[in-house]
């Protein structure tokens, strides 16, 4: 203890519980399961504070020096326990890194502990903005999103993190003397959603898109599948400018409290961001499926109150677990040419015990229908025996019950695990979040 103090400074170390209780600890309860095999994990030995690079860079070096696990965190909104510590060590929170850095035109640099709530409005006074987010943008990072997010508001234009909306990032290895790296291109692949194992992040720049005004509506169906295919058809619409699309069955909707006088009983419900203007147009389509407009709030509003975001993308899941605690979640990827099939066998097979909750979004040129359908938890067996049944007629499960970087959304991890040999040779980012041998 005392030669970490002496090495940094007080300002950046602290030892009391609280502090390490508190910044050891993300959304992981969110997951039933990983709420079971978390809640009783040790908390970090100590907690760094860095406000510079060079703070960063002497972390990382003491902790190779003496062979201790550094495990980094921004805002800890990751709900995979991502930033939880399972080895212990030193937990490296990176929010007093936060200074918005350059906005140029169509790009901004920014340090990583940025909010991406406060780049937003900064882009926006300054006539752009941020292309996605996640609906935790008021709190989350954009080194935490990078790292450990996928995708978000937006993603229906812009696709998730790996679709360009990365533009270059700054490194440091975990070795004896760290290494500062600036990456670009296919090789971020290694650092995006890597939850700080293949190297860590301290400045990030993204892309920006021209400042749009957004509507934010409501468009209610008698039929969910009817919601879905409005939904299709409008991500499809090129001459729509959109920024959400959510669709989401009855009763989901009843779970958000705060808009309950908008939403009418008994109907789906689409939750839309459109370009101010097309109103008329949405509110055409919609009609042409059997659909209404309920509640249409203009631009001048955007922001300042409770928006249509804060019920979708997994807040769908805060409200409803506020509603019902023993509601949980779970990731997926359904097929474009099949989603009302495979929509239809899931509730043949479960009934109400799952509930449909949708975000369109695009993906390699695609219009995709992903979702974060609602899970009443009965146990641990019962949700995987939903999960293998979802698999078996071609649904993608994308894990959200594992901190294993393996076995949830990433995909193939062996260009990150070689990278992983390279940057961090003794194992020490954030043990025990990809399968990896010393
Ligand atoms: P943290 O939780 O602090 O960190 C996330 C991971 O990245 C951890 O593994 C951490 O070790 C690592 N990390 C953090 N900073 C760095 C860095 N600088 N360098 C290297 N590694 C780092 N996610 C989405 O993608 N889309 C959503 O719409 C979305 N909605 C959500 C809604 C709710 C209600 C909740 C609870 C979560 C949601 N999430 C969503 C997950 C999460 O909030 C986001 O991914 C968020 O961007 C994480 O940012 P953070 O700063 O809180 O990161």
């Amino acid at each position: 203890e005392q030669e970490i103090i002496k090495l940094l400074g007080e300002e950046i170390i602290a030892f009391d519980v609280e502090t390490r209780e508190k910044l050891s600890k993300d959304y992981y309860w969110y997951s039933p399961v990983l709420d079971n095999r978390l809640k009783g994990n040790k908390p970090a030995d100590g907690v760094a504070l860095p406000r510079s690079e060079a703070e960063v860079a002497a972390v990382l070096a003491f902790g190779y020096r003496y062979r201790i696990p550094v495990t980094v965190r921004g805002a800890g909104t990751g709900n995979y326990g991502q930033a939880v510590p399972l080895k212990g060590g030193i937990v490296m929170d990176l929010s007093r890194m936060d200074q918005i850095m350059e906005i140029g035109d169509g790009y901004a640099r920014v340090q990583c502990g940025v909010r991406l709530g406060v780049l937003d409005k900064t882009a926006r006074e300054a006539g752009q903005e941020i292309r996605i987010y996640p609906s935790t943008y008021v709190k989350a990072t954009v080194g935490g999103f990078v790292s450990g997010g996928s995708g978000g508001i937006g993603s229906i234009t812009y696709g998730n993190l790996w679709d360009g909306n990365v533009l270059e990032a700054v490194i440091y290895t975990m070795e004896e003397t760290p290494r500062r790296l600036v990456v670009a291109g296919k090789e971020l692949y290694d650092y995006i959603h890597n939850y700080g194992t293949t190297g860590i992040m301290t400045e990030v720049t993204v892309p920006l898109a021209p400042r749009t005004e957004w509507m934010q509506l409501i468009a209610q169906f008698p039929s969910f599948e009817s919601s879905m295919r409005f939904g299709e058809a409008l991500a499809k619409d090129g001459a729509v400018h959109k920024r959400l699309i959510s669709p989401m069955e009855w009763p989901v909707p009843s779970y958000f409290t705060p808009l309950i006088k908008s939403i009418m009983p008994d109907m789906a419900a689409v939750m839309l961001e459109i370009a101010d203007g097309l109103l008329p147009q949405v509110e055409a389509l919609a009609q042409s499926y059997g659909g209404q407009i309920g509640y249409a709030v203009g631009p001048e509003k955007y922001r300042k109150t409770i928006g249509v975001s804060d019920f979708t993308w997994n807040h769908t899941t805060l409200w409803a677990m506020k509603t019902d605690a023993s509601l949980t979640y779970l990731q997926a990827g359904f097929d474009p040419a099949d989603y009302i099939g495979q929509i239809r066998m899931i509730k043949d097979r479960f009934g109400d015990e799952v509930l449909f909750h949708f975000e369109w979004v695009r993906g390699g040129g695609r219009v995709i229908p992903t979702a974060l359908p609602l899970v009443f938890y009965k146990s641990e067996e019962r949700l995987y025996e939903i999960i293998h049944y979802c698999e078996s007629i071609g649904v993608k499960i994308f894990d959200p019950h594992t901190w294993v970087l393996d076995n949830g959304g990433r995909g193939e991890v062996g260009s990150m695990e070689r990278r992983k040999r390279v940057n961090d040779p003794q194992g020490l980012l954030n043990p025990g979040k990809i399968i990896y041998d010393v």
